[in-house]
């Protein structure tokens, strides 16, 4: 980034909490003199005016008498003396001052090439300039020079800076931030999200007539908080906010307080409030808020740039009028790691959730965002279903693929086939149509994957089979068994958990039995079982030992499962036996109900291997053509 370039360029001091000054002059003159160091010896040899040359008293003497000295001067022991040998060239000769009583005489009786023909002592020799002089001459002068020059290439590049447009510059109180006046999102590009839009409506209308809430003397929440996952729209929501209020927007990145303004994140907390009073009502949004508001204890480390930000940020909290119509928004997808102090009343005490969109919130924004391509009628119903745990950014993403898709094939118009594929682009890569499995690798990938869909198809409480294929995919799958939920789950039973598993133990299962191997195959499978059988044991009380007893603490319910145990070392093993025992039972069932229908295996693993891809109710049709034919 351009920002990162000007800093290494001007050399500017990292010190941690005062403004730098935008440049030193000491240290650009330090730059000139080491510059300088380098360059001298290349550039000004004798920089010291006119040579001097070294000669032996001899031959000094012998000048002297044949007439060809000018003028001599004797100095610290020293003589020196010019001569004109040869018309107009002065040159300038120095030796040693040796005890000789004739000296004088000689001078005076001595021929010269003086026009009087005598040679002058008055006249003072050239000699090296002074040491002080040269020091200037030769080290401040080209430093100052250097200085000038390195001060004007800065001033060029940040003017330049500033003209190509950028939000932010740098100015001598620091940085300043440029509000956004103009944003176009609104409510309507934001889908489903109900709860956290009603929330918002107030601030909303707060803004627009702050006079209704103020003869009340009623004072909103200075600061609002949304919470919630990643790519659930928190900051489409923020610019949803300011295009419905219509008001400035001041929009910054935590991060962005201390990486790209090393020492100035106070100061620019400082300029962003003093701005952002003058332009009232308006709205300040902090993304990411859990860069600079991290708690501030030993278990977070401490780090003194982001501490000097974050207190500057409280301060600037608690000192400005809620009244006037600042609203300030962040947002985190971290909100157990941030400070208490930014969270108590007067700050951020207004939380709003954002949550992962259920069945009808995932049709919304698919709707939402189909609108700007062009497409048939498209079965909104099914890839809702099938995109269950997908956040808001991933379905916009599939629906991109899928456009993308389309021009591919040729097409004008998206098709309801086009993102059922984009859905499994997502979920486990772009096919790998040129990766060729040997026929027996094929046949155990077949019976692997029919060994999953037949223990979910056998099963009640499980997902029915949606897809099957055994085309390779750039995750590396070799193959998936694909099951969408006939409607939305909140609550998942120990019977319905614990059929998942049976399921998940399916592939390899098959493998045994059949093709009387394992392989590798199984391995993405035996990570889910062993996470889920754990949750069960340790989290959700399902097991008989441990009744409601919690083992596990979950870190973040937002970012994945960093789950720590907290239990004796004892129970720890004894969990493992919990769930170790578990899986054995999963996988035993598994084994059973393949065994009992074989047939079904090796026809449905037949019509795998001819077609790489059936559908789920192909299978189901053959499910049911052999257990109508016992
Ligand atoms: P977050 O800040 O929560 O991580 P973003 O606001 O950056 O998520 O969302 C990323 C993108 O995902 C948005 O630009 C938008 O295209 C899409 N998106 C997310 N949630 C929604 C939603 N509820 N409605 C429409 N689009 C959404
Ligand atoms: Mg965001
Ligand atoms: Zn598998």
């Amino acid at each position: 980034m351009t920002f990162a370039c000007k800093h290494a360029l001007m050399g500017q001091p990292t010190s941690q909490n005062k403004p730098a000054p935008r440049e030193s002059p000491t240290l650009g003159i330090l730059w000139g003199i080491l510059i300088v160091l380098f360059l001298n010896g290349l550039i000004f040899p004798n920089f010291s005016g006119r040579r001097i040359m070294e000669t032996d008293y001899g031959t000094f003497i012998s000048k002297v008498d044949s007439g060809l000295v000018k003028n001599v001067m004797i100095k610290n022991g020293q003589i020196y003396f010019t001569t004109a040998a040869n018309g107009d060239t002065i040159t300038t000769y120095q030796t040693g001052e040796i005890n000789d009583p004739q000296l004088v005489d000689r001078l005076l009786n001595a021929p010269s090439a003086n026009s009087n023909g005598k040679i002058s002592f008055s006249e003072i020799v050239p000699q090296e300039n002074s040491p002080i002089l040269n020091f200037v001459l030769m080290w401040i002068l080209p430093g100052i020079g250097f200085y000038l020059i390195w001060r004007m290439a800065g001033r060029t590049l940040q003017t330049r800076m500033r003209e190509s447009g950028n939000f932010l510059s740098f100015g001598n109180s620091g940085a300043k931030i440029y509000a956004d006046a103009d944003i176009k999102t609104t409510f309507a590009d934001v889908a489903g999200q109900d709860e956290a839009k009603e929330a918002l409506k107030e601030i909303v209308d707060f803004l627009h007539t702050p006079a209704k809430y103020t003869e009340i003397g009623a004072s909103l929440p200075k600061g609002v908080l949304l919470v919630g996952p990643p790519g659930t729209g928190k900051t489409l929501m923020a610019r949803a906010v300011a295009g419905e209020a219509k008001v400035p927007f001041f929009a910054i990145s935590g991060s962005e307080f201390v990486q790209m303004f090393v020492g100035m994140g106070a100061a620019k907390v400082r300029d962003l409030f003093k701005q952002a009073n003058e332009k009232a009502p308006c709205i300040i949004f902090i993304d990411e808020i859990d860069a600079i508001g991290k708690r501030r204890d030993a278990a977070y480390g401490s780090n003194d740039e982001r501490e000097q930000t974050l207190n500057q940020l409280l301060t600037e909290m608690d000192g400005f009028d809620g009244r006037k119509g600042v609203v300030i928004l962040a947002a985190t997808n971290r909100p157990e790691s941030l400070d208490k102090a930014l969270l108590r009343p007067g700050r951020f005490d207004r939380r709003v959730q954002m949550e992962l969109p259920d069945l009808q919130g995932r049709k919304a924004i698919l709707e939402v965002h189909l609108r700007h391509v062009k497409h048939q009628e498209i079965d909104l119903d099914i890839v809702a279903r099938a995109t269950a745990g997908s956040s808001g950014a991933e379905l916009a993403n599939i629906v991109n693929e899928a456009a993308l898709r389309a021009v591919r094939m040729g097409r004008k118009q998206v098709s309801t086939a086009d993102l059922e594929e984009s859905v499994e682009t997502v979920i486990a890569g772009a096919q790998k149509k040129n990766k060729v499995l040997s026929p027996e690798e094929q046949k155990i990938v077949a019976y692997h994957e029919t060994g999953h869909a037949l223990v979910a198809a056998m099963q009640t409480h499980s997902a029915p089979v949606h897809k099957i294929t055994i085309i390779p995919r750039t995750s590396g799958a070799l193959g998936y068994t694909m099951q969408v939920e006939e409607e939305e789950q909140l609550l998942q039973s120990r019977e319905s958990l614990f059929n998942r598993i049976a399921t998940l133990c399916g592939g390899r299962a098959a493998e045994e039995i059949a093709c009387n191997t394992v392989t590798t195959g199984a391995s993405n499978d035996i990570e889910q079982a062993t996470r889920l059988a754990r949750a069960m044991v340790s989290r959700f009380g399902m097991s008989d030992t441990y009744d409601m007893m919690g083992l596990e603490t979950v870190g973040n319910s937002y970012l994945g499962a960093d789950t720590s145990l907290s239990c004796s070392a004892a129970t720890a093993a004894q969990i493992d036996n919990e769930v170790l025992q578990l899986i054995k039972d999963a996988h035993d069932k598994a084994r059973a109900i393949i065994s009992a229908h074989m047939d079904i295996m090796h026809k449905a693993a037949a019509r795998l291997m001819e077609k790489e891809t059936i559908t789920g109710e192909e299978f189901m049709a053959i499910v049911k053509a052999c257990t109508d034919k016992r």
